[in-house]
């Protein structure tokens, strides 16, 4: 018995000593945490996809990658992210992100959006279910394969009736249940919809206690339909149904207004509401010249021309003619819309209420510069952010943002035990985005080491080959797949 007893022992105890062995020990580099403020030189040991241990003591792995000199960050989570492919998904792992969800409008059918990337993905993905998509199906016109946006018809001028609002309704609480993350309203790409009609969709969204993702009904400042009375109407739909909301790109859509909304959105906020919002670091939008942003008045609206709108495949800016010839094809083009001046865009983007997110898809530097420029810009050159704060709005927020649509984003955007090992490690004295509006798929530079869930996809520079880490991000109706 005694012998047993003292057998029993050494085993514990010898395996006490293997568990300090992990997979992977990240050593000696300078971790940021934003939620606990802590700022200091630790080793980091990852076990099984997550942060096991934070220490200043050593500690050993089965690899060790030696950080002295760099920045250990939460992998950047991108709230709104278009281009969904690889291509995009490697200039964006590059730009520090380990995380790019499609929120703003939404995938247009979750489940085959889910399926075709489990297995092929280099980041995590999700989406919300789309109110655009659903009501061109509903309309008869379903989108067509690749595309998110419908084209300027019936189906995005024309109001809808009582049994086509309830059909759309039907199909986003599908959505909902297939795991989407929350509803994404691309308002402005549907002006036929009515006030009731966006009120009705917040109510799906209340139903099931998750949040409304909102392009607004309109931009600029043109009365009526300002975007002050944009930024109303989707309070107003909040306050009455109780869903959170979240007001993508309020750079792109408020403009020279983007402080007067800001400060619409602080009101709501100091009385109780769910009100949340996001910016990107550039003064050009970019979006498909054949949707309905572009119905008669837009000129008006975003106070610019033909000449402010350019394609970015050949730097062409657009004549009248060009426009017409576009706008009324049914082959979806990318635009570039330079709206906004560089002054509000470096006011907006210190503002504590606003989270980084990057607007991506191919065509517009955003995609692959967006995380980079803000460290550059903001923190390095203009001294407007500090690196603490800028992490914050690049990890913690949008976790805490995605927290309303699953609990597995309370182990995201933190460098703590226990959460899940998405690390960015980057030299925040070169870090630097290199994409441009002629050369928009430039990978940016100094993000040296990416791990997403554990496994390393950036190694000391470089891209791993045939891995792919990603995994779905997904909403709580679809029974607990993903993680
Ligand atoms: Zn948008």
């Amino acid at each position: 018995m005694r012998k047993i007893f003292l057998y029993c022992w050494l085993l514990s105890w010898a395996s006490c000593l293997f568990a300090q062995q992990y997979d992977l020990v990240i050593e000696g580099g300078r971790v940021i945490d934003p939620e606990r403020k802590l700022d200091a030189v630790r080793n980091v040991g990852i076990e099984d996809g997550r942060i096991a241990r934070i220490s200043k003591a050593p500690l050993k792995g089965r690899r060790v990658v030696v950080a002295a000199g760099l920045v250990v960050a939460p992998g950047f989570i991108d709230l709104h992210q278009h281009g969904q492919d690889q291509t995009s998904q490697r200039v964006k792992a590059f730009d520090g992100v380990t995380t790019a969800l499609e929120m703003e409008i939404g995938a247009p059918d979750v489940t085959p959006f889910l399926k075709s990337k489990e297995g092929h993905s280099l980041i995590h993905y999700g989406t919300t279910a789309s109110h655009l998509a659903a009501r061109a199906l509903v309309f008869g016109t379903p989108l067509p394969d690749g595309t998110i946006l419908p084209k300027s018809g019936p189906a995005t001028d024309e109001p809808a009736s009582t049994e086509q609002i309830e059909k759309i309704q039907q199909r986003l609480r599908e959505q909902l249940d297939a795991g989407a993350l929350g509803i994404g309203m691309g308002i402005q790409y549907a002006p036929g919809a009515t006030r009731l009609e966006v009120i009705d969709m917040f109510r799906v969204a209340a139903e099931r206690k998750l949040p409304v993702y909102t392009h607004m009904r309109s931009a600029g400042r043109v009365e009526p339909g300002s975007a002050i009375e944009a930024l109303e109407e989707v309070i107003g739909a909040s306050a009455i149904t109780g869903a959170p909301l979240h007001i993508v790109h309020i750079n792109s859509t408020c403009l020279r207004d983007s402080l007067e909304c800001l400060s619409l959105i602080e009101g709501a906020r100091a009385h109780g509401l769910d009100v949340t919002t996001e910016a990107y670091p550039y003064i050009a939008g970019m979006t498909a010249i054949n949707s309905a942003l572009f119905n008669p008045g837009w000129r008006e609206k975003l106070g610019i021309d033909y000449g402010n709108l350019v394609l970015p495949d050949t730097g062409e800016h657009l004549s009248k003619e060009r426009f017409d010839e576009l706008h009324n094809s049914n082959k979806q083009q990318w635009v570039l819309v330079f709206a906004n001046t560089q002054e509000t865009v470096d006011q907006l983007i210190p503002n504590p209420l606003i989270m980084i997110a990057s607007d991506g898809a191919e065509g517009h530097p955003r995609n692959a510069g967006t995380y980079s420029r803000v460290l550059a810009q903001y923190v390095r050159e203009k001294k407007s952010l500090t690196l603490m704060e800028a992490l914050r709005k690049m990890t913690l927020m949008p976790a805490q943002m995605l927290e309303r649509s699953t609990p597995a984003a309370k182990k995201k955007g933190r460098v703590q035990e226990g959460a899940d090992a998405d690390l960015v490690l980057f030299d925040a004295q070169s870090i630097a985005d290199r994409s441009t509006f002629e050369k928009p798929m430039e990978t940016s530079v100094g993000v040296r080491y990416l791990l997403v869930g554990g496994t390393v996809l950036i190694d000391d520079g470089k891209m791993v080959s045939d891995v792919y880490p990603g995994k779905a991000i997904v909403g709580p109706e679809s029974g607990g797949r993903g993680r």
